[in-house]
């Protein structure tokens, strides 16, 4: 692949997206409440938790998803960006038992598994020809440790070499440094050594202990999950984050979570992509929860888009969101969609409906019919290609 490359902190951002929002801006007539949080823009002031909050409140949802459009129209113009990937969950097998959750199971269930390291390459070996990514996240396995996961990373890399590895959230380093008595950075250069390319995102759920005692206990603390990115960062591993919304937290609590992220990004220029998606209640045990409407979906995706100028990308993860609201979404700040996927089981066992046997050509459309310019691009954000419909397989392997 490669029309064009990008370093991979730009990630293919425009190097002037800044000058090129602050023209766009001028033209607009803002509401009194937009108006101030656009002159700090303008003056190049960083917005804080207020401004944030103002955001998740201002009542026109239109202006503000205009607003975050033109941030995203000055950083990548009409590119909107996807890749070819595959999901392959290793284990379904966790010690924790995090109250959203509807994928974990104890190791005696009947329905418990964890794929051994042939059977997941033969997976993998389905899909191989035509995906450059593999997404692997999973649950907390009671036995496996760093050994394990090095010799799959590189059975992986030497069997399908052109094959991007992206797997593990902060939760399953941490207790992979646990199992194996090494450090979260030991086991980052082990697993980078063995052909890790990146880190998901996901475990971030909101940066906020009390929250986080209550929808996840036991999991990584919010500091963790920082410390953990941040060594990852340190040692040239980039990473995504993620944002879990509409459980029980605030609109300050989710601003908060991505000031935290934010600064970090800052310190690091180590996050590629910010994911935010709403819970699905289905199987999990959250009655408290405050379910997400469309709206504030759309919200959601907007709010970070402003916020966020350390974290070039913005995820409409259509797994969670579905077609229809990835494809309004990247009207509202997102500027990327996944990829194909092809097998996935987090979201769809929580309630997602979203289809599963998407090809590029699919992903393709939804993005033209957003209004953008369908762009692939690599795990890493460093390689791009506008996108030209593709003779696919006729029959693609559905779990
Ligand atoms: S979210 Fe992850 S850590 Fe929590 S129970 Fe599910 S699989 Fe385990």
């Amino acid at each position: 692949m490669s029309n064009w490359k990008s370093a991979v902190v730009d990630a293919d951002r425009n190097k002037d997206w800044k000058v090129r929002l602050k023209a766009s801006l001028q033209d607009v007539h803002w509401s009194e409440s937009l108006q101030s949080i656009v002159n700090k823009i303008l003056d190049d002031e960083q917005l804080d938790a207020s401004d944030g909050c103002i955001l998740f409140e201002t009542k026109n949802l239109n202006e503000l998803g205009h607003l975050a459009n033109l941030h995203k129209l000055a950083m990548f113009g009409n590119n909107a960006y996807f890749n070819s990937n595959v999901h392959i969950n290793q284990t379904n097998i966790c010690v924790l038992a995090c109250r959203f959750c509807a994928f974990r199971r104890g190791p005696k269930a009947s329905d418990a598994y964890a794929l051994s390291i042939d059977t997941y390459l033969s997976e993998l070996e389905k899909f191989s020809s035509f995906v450059n990514e593999v997404h692997s996240v999973g649950g907390l396995h009671p036995e496996w440790d760093v050994d394990h996961y090095c010799s799959l990373f590189e059975r992986i890399r030497e069997e399908h070499p052109h094959v991007s590895i992206k797997a593990l959230t902060a939760v399953e380093i941490k207790h992979l440094s646990q199992v194996s008595n090494l450090s979260i950075k030991e086991v980052l250069i082990r697993f980078k050594d063995a052909g890790l390319t990146s880190l998901p995102g996901g475990g971030a759920e909101i940066l906020d202990d009390d929250v986080r005692q209550v929808i996840c206990n036991g999991k990584e603390s919010s500091q963790e999950y920082l410390d953990i990115h941040e060594a990852a960062h340190e040692i040239g591993l980039p990473s995504n984050c993620t944002m879990l919304f509409g459980t029980i937290e605030t609109a300050k609590q989710r601003v908060e979570h991505m000031i935290q992220l934010r600064d970090l990004g800052h310190r690091t220029n180590g996050f590629q992509c910010f994911v935010p998606y709403p819970f699905l209640p289905d199987s999990t045990r959250l009655p408290m929860a405050q379910l997400s409407t469309g709206q504030e979906i759309l919200r959601v995706i907007a709010v970070s888009r402003i916020m966020l100028d350390s974290i070039p990308h913005i995820k409409a993860y259509r797994m969670n969101i579905g077609d229809s609201m990835a494809e309004l979404a990247l009207q509202f700040g997102a500027d990327d969609i996944d990829g194909t996927v092809k097998q996935e089981s987090i979201m769809h066992l929580a309630g997602s409906k979203t289809p599963l046997n998407y090809g590029v050509n699919q992903l393709a459309k939804l993005v033209t019919r957003s209004g953008n310019i369908p762009i692939k691009r690599n795990t890493t954000y460093s390689e791009f290609e506008e996108f030209v419909p593709v003779k696919e397989p006729r029959r693609l392997p559905v779990v």
